[in-house]
């Protein structure tokens, strides 16, 4: 049946809605006698090649339409469009459909298998490099006793910032510009749910749930407005720590994690703290390893060490000791700043992941290219 796009007079929502109902109509009779491929390319073409119907709708509609009614006649060439996509998948998917029912059907026909013909292989699947990394990580502070929590990805801003000491409007907010959910502006700002920046809020849902001592270690994924490149994600990894007891102490920090660390990277690496800030410790350290691509030198034969930048020395960690305003949110629970005291530390599972397999791209992890995601299987 031929459809030919009819030109517009009357832009009303009444007028729209009837041209769109008659155009899916049209599309919708010719989807249905689609009966092979062939007869799909032509559909295809038909609609939604580059001089297809959708084309021809848009420069009739849109580039006549007058400047007030602009929006609206492209709400509804946008619906249009959708809908025809959505019937080619549709026929689509009842071609596969019909194939399948039509070769189910022969099978009990077929006089014999010949079963010397070789198998279907299935590829046996293997932990991705950052799952790997985050895996052994982890196992490192099992046998030290942590326990392994978790918590939701999508959280409220209470959660994520506040109860974390940083309060509404506190320029320590801008370090991780966060993906809000859209659409609350009607609810209270502790209230608004957004991608959580850092997998910090864990710490302050298990302490609302398990009365101190704890000894925790959270693997998760974390979301921040970053634009993605070599070195930056929208979405990656974190693994954070906390411990909380009676008389916990910044020596207790450091001999941790520098077990921790010559149980991950060798018995051979040093660590060593650098004063930092952070808003939820008090005081704060990153923590360094000496290279363990270079051995702490700087160079790699003649060629400067790039992993450390020369310096013999590796980032690898926030940390510092709990701030007594963090435990102010969970104090009926047991975790009265006077009586108890902790450390908790973060590190980014994908950049260990980086310097582990030498990879020089973050992106390259993300884009599920089992060529090169298979070379750690
Ligand atoms: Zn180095």
């Amino acid at each position: 049946m031929a459809y030919t796009v009819p030109k517009l007079t009357d832009y009303s929502e009444r007028a729209l809605e009837r041209a769109a109902t008659e155009c899916l109509s049209a599309c919708l009779t010719d989807a249905n006698s689609v009966r092979n491929s062939a007869d799909l390319k032509v559909f295809r073409d038909r609609w939604l090649s580059r001089k297809g119907t959708v084309a021809q709708i848009k420069s009739a509609w849109l580039e006549d339409a007058p400047k007030d009614a602009r929006k609206l006649v492209g709400f509804w060439f946008n619906a249009t469009k959708d809908r025809i996509q959505q019937c080619l998948k549709e026929t689509e998917d009842r071609l596969v459909q019909e194939v399948e029912a039509a070769l189910g059907g022969n099978l009990p026909d077929r006089e014999s298998v010949d079963i010397s013909l070789p198998g279907v292989r299935r590829p046996i699947g293997a932990e991705h490099p950052v799952i790997k990394t985050t895996n052994e990580m982890v196992r490192v502070f099992q046998k030290l006793g942590y326990s392994v929590a978790d918590g939701p990805v999508v959280e409220t801003d209470y959660y994520n910032f506040e109860a974390l000491n940083f309060p509404p409007n506190h320029p320590a907010r801008d370090t991780q510009d966060t993906l809000f959910i859209a659409g609350q502006q009607g609810k209270p700002q502790r209230e608004r749910l957004l991608l959580r920046t850092h997998t910090s809020p864990v710490q302050i849902r298990t302490m609302e749930k398990m009365r101190p001592p704890i000894r925790i270690v959270i693997p998760g994924t974390v979301h921040r407005n970053d634009p993605p490149d070599a070195s930056h994600s929208p979405m990656f990894h974190q693994i954070e720590g906390l411990a909380v007891d009676t008389n916990i102490t910044f020596g207790d920090l450091k001999g941790t994690l520098d077990h921790a660390m010559k149980e991950f990277f060798g018995s051979s690496v040093k660590t060593s703290f650098r004063p930092s800030f952070f808003p939820f410790t008090e005081p704060s350290a990153e923590m360094f390893v000496s290279c363990f691509i270079c051995g702490g030198s700087g160079r790699r034969g003649e060629e400067p060490c790039r992993p450390c930048k020369q310096t013999g020395w590796i980032e690898i960690l926030g940390c510092g000791m709990v701030d007594p305003n963090v435990f102010e949110f969970v104090k009926d629970n047991g975790y009265d700043p006077r009586k108890v005291s902790g450390f908790a530390f973060g590190m980014g599972a994908d950049r260990i992941a980086l310097l582990k397999y030498g990879v020089d791209d973050l992106q390259l992890f993300f884009q599920g290219d089992v060529r090169f995601l298979g070379q750690w299987a």
